[in-house]
């Protein structure tokens, strides 16, 4: 990671408000919109990079954290900072920062936010990407804020004007009478979503709607140790409803797991390994399968019984909570022959005449 200056970046001085900083990153998010510009690396790599500015001067702790440390990597505890910044995580910041139509936080205590529909989508997971965890890259179809208008719908170069129903108030009183005499009621304007603001002229993109359908990959992360019926739930990555409205959230849901060749018993895999009689009675070695997908050969003492178990320390399944994986249990079973010829007869009924061949 490369120092870099998020004022700079952000086209802010250093004593700009929080409000300048949000209006600027806002301004260059929009322009540098990878929908906006399609292809374009370096408008991609502009976008990341204002994203991680404003995710530093965003933050009362991490802003005084950079202002007293100067540069990117002087400050002891800058790391978990700048841990990169990807473009799934700069798309995801931005929908958080605009997921909201974008207007003042005074205003959204009485505003109404609708809130868009959550996406559900289900996996099916292997055995290795339950043991160790793994990434999933999903693909999922999605209402996002317009990049052009950043989801309020108005056209950018006009912005917005006082709502006309309620001249900017955000809230109506109506009149109603009854025959107890008129009763006031007073309640969130309708058009503006209690905002007080409307688009002077709406979006041509999205026709003022603020919100736009695209198909958007989407890395998960899945953590060892999940099992099926589980939810991960990633906050604000479901469907924008459009202008004042709040992301849903996407719901990943486990609705299977293939532990083949193994079965699962809480955080250990079992494994069945069938020896020959010979086999169990001289020792041998096997190939055992792995949770990673490879195979281990693994030395099986003589004078093996059936349910007799070799267990592979921490080589099963990563544990939700708490540290390090079960066990890989190597379960033994043996086979007897089902027909043999009279030569195998002789020898076996020769043998089972010794005391060792008797059973304990
Ligand atoms: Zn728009
Ligand atoms: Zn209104």
């Amino acid at each position: 990671m490369t120092g870099f200056d998020p004022y700079e970046v952000l086209e802010v001085d250093r004593n700009a408000s929080s409000s300048e900083i949000k209006s600027s990153y806002r301004r260059l998010a929009l322009k540098n919109h990878p929908d906006k510009n399609p292809g374009d690396k370096g408008a991609e790599d502009r976008f990341k990079r204002i994203s991680e500015a404003y995710q530093i001067l965003s933050d009362p702790v991490k802003r005084d954290r950079y202002d007293r440390f100067g540069t990117v990597e002087s400050g002891p505890d800058m790391s978990d900072i700048f841990g990169g910044f990807g473009l799934d995580d700069a798309l995801r910041a931005f929908m958080e920062n605009f997921g909201f139509g974008g207007f003042s936080t005074t205003r959204a205590r009485t505003a109404r936010r609708r809130r868009g529909q959550d996406i559900v989508v289900d996996v099916e997971l292997g055995v290795g990407e339950v043991a160790l965890g793994a990434t999933r890259e999903l693909t999922v179809m999605r209402a996002e804020p317009c990049p052009e208008c950043g989801g309020d719908g108005a056209d950018p170069s006009e912005g917005m004007e006082d709502c006309p129903a309620c001249d900017g108030r955000g809230r109506v009183r109506t009149t109603r009478r009854t025959f107890l005499g008129s009763i006031q009621s007073v309640h969130v304007c309708d058009d503006c979503d209690g905002t007080g603001k409307v688009p002077k002229k709406k979006c041509s993109v999205c026709s003022g709607t603020g919100a736009k359908s695209v198909k958007r990959r989407i890395k998960v992360d899945i953590p060892a140790g999940i099992e099926e019926g589980h939810y991960l739930k990633l906050g604000r990555q479901g469907d924008f409803p459009g202008a004042n409205g709040i992301s849903g959230d996407l719901i990943v849901h486990v609705e299977s797991v293939d532990y083949t060749p193994f079965e699962r018993e809480g955080d250990d895999l079992i494994y069945d390994a069938v020896l020959s009689f010979p086999q169990a009675a001289l020792g041998t070695r096997i190939e055992v399968s792995m949770a990673t997908g490879e195979s281990r050969e693994v030395e099986v003492d003589s004078g093996m019984q059936p349910g007799d178990v070799i267990l592979l320390e921490g080589e099963g399944i990563g544990r939700l909570r708490g540290r390090g994986r079960g066990d890989l249990r190597v379960v033994i079973d043996v086979h007897v022959p089902r027909k043999l010829s009279r030569e195998e007869k002789r020898i076996l009924s020769d043998l089972s005449e010794s005391k060792r061949f008797k059973p304990d």
